[in-house]
């Protein structure tokens, strides 16, 4: 630290972080440095990596644009240590991550999600820096709050402090009923996750679990048990679909090559997912096993409800963001009553747990369980070769 105790060089913040890894400079503090600095310590002192936090004002050594991402490259360069490195400097905050089992797109998109939340929640406050950096942290730290839990991290002295000042509208957009389609990040979140139909590879990454998650079991028992009960009724019918396609496959020697082969792909697909004791993937193996066969049948436009598989047929169509998707009709009249459809959530346990599966990047985002992909059999057969369970 500087004599003056103001950093305002590379240099300095590199010597500040080689003794501490939280570096909150007053500027970026919102008037609440010590008590933002105490949360970010509390969230990132029981992780299995390093996390580095780096929130400063302007420094002179910096280019104007892109100054937090120059910051963040030279950071690891001179720390030369793996980790998560959450950096602003004197903007918004970037994250990257060096050598650590955890993507800094993915903490990002959890972030995104968070900040949405707590948007939802209370739709009139911005977020400081100080408080974007504090979600990114959280996201990189899954476990240390239960995913759904964000209502409670509002209310956490840390985050209520970071909060800035309800005039800050560098997020806000114009009221709107459902603020999924207000939020230009959601709105990419879900523009993203169509992209990835055309751009598959990148996002197919899984996170695992980090850290003790704790969990608020007695309250939890019921939900539970509903999970349980929708995991074996998806097994049941996964079973039943598959069963139906094996069927079908028997008597469809004369349809056309492709899409017997992709009905092929689809049943082994399906006996290989139908089991699990991931309801996303259960789920999965029936929508390939009933879109294949209705395929078979010739009914080639067959798409399934985006928001829930389990929905049955689209009928018709509701717009998202600046996104059509197939939807069933009672999901369709959600959405035009400005509701988020109440559709298939991420089960328990999982990385996103408790929010709606499109809102996660897996196969089953990108590809809407076949509701956004024509190949959605190829997509999910790629994932598996590459190992991702998602
Ligand atoms: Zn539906």
């Amino acid at each position: 630290m500087p004599d003056d105790g103001y950093i305002d060089t590379v240099d300095e913040v590199v010597a500040a972080l080689e003794q501490d890894p939280i570096l909150v400079q007053q500027i970026a503090g919102n008037g609440h440095t010590d008590e933002v600095i105490a949360w970010l310590r509390e969230h990132t002192e029981d992780l299995d990596f390093t996390v580095y936090v780096a929130l400063t004002g302007d420094l002179k050594d910096l280019p104007e644009s892109g100054a937090s991402d120059e910051l963040a490259r030279l950071l690891h360069a001179r720390l030369d240590e793996p980790g998560v490195y959450v950096v602003s400097a004197g903007g918004l905050p970037t994250v990257v991550t060096y050598d650590v089992e955890l993507e800094a797109l993915d903490v990002k998109m959890e972030a995104s999600r968070a900040k949405n939340e707590a948007m939802e929640a209370d739709r009139h406050s911005g977020l400081a820096p100080t408080g974007e950096a504090a979600l990114l942290v959280r996201a990189a730290a899954p476990d240390t709050i239960g995913p759904g839990d964000h209502a409670a991290l509002r209310q956490e002295p840390g985050m209520a402090l970071v909060r800035q000042d309800r005039d800050v509208d560098f997020l806000w957009q114009p009221p709107d009923p459902w603020p999924l389609s207000a939020t230009p990040i959601i709105a990419g979140l879900v523009v993203w996750a169509v992209a990835m139909v055309l751009l598959r590879p990148v996002a197919d990454r899984i996170v695992p679990g980090l850290g003790p998650a704790r969990r608020r079991d007695a309250a939890r028992t019921d939900a539970r048990q509903a999970e349980a009960t929708a995991l074996q009724e998806a097994q049941s019918e996964a079973r039943t679909a598959t069963r139906r396609l094996s069927k079908a496959l028997r008597t469809a020697a004369d349809a056309e090559t492709e899409l017997l082969a992709r009905a092929t792909l689809s049943r082994d697909l399906a006996e290989e997912l139908g089991d699990s004791d991931d309801l996303l993937e259960v789920i999965g193996a029936d929508m390939l096993a009933t879109t294949a066969t209705r395929h078979l049948a010739g009914r080639t436009d067959w798409r399934p409800c985006f928001f829930d598989p389990r929905h049955g047929r689209a009928n018709t169509k509701a717009m998202i963001a600046n996104l059509t998707v197939p939807a069933c009709s009672r999901c369709a009249g959600q959405v035009s009553e400005g509701k988020e459809p109440e559709g298939l959530l991420v089960p328990r346990g999982q990385r996103g747990a408790g929010t709606s599966y499109w809102k996660q990047a897996s196969v089953w985002s990108r590809t809407g369980y076949g509701a956004l992909a024509d190949d959605f059999a190829d997509q999910v057969a790629a994932q598996r070769r590459n190992g991702g369970r998602r």
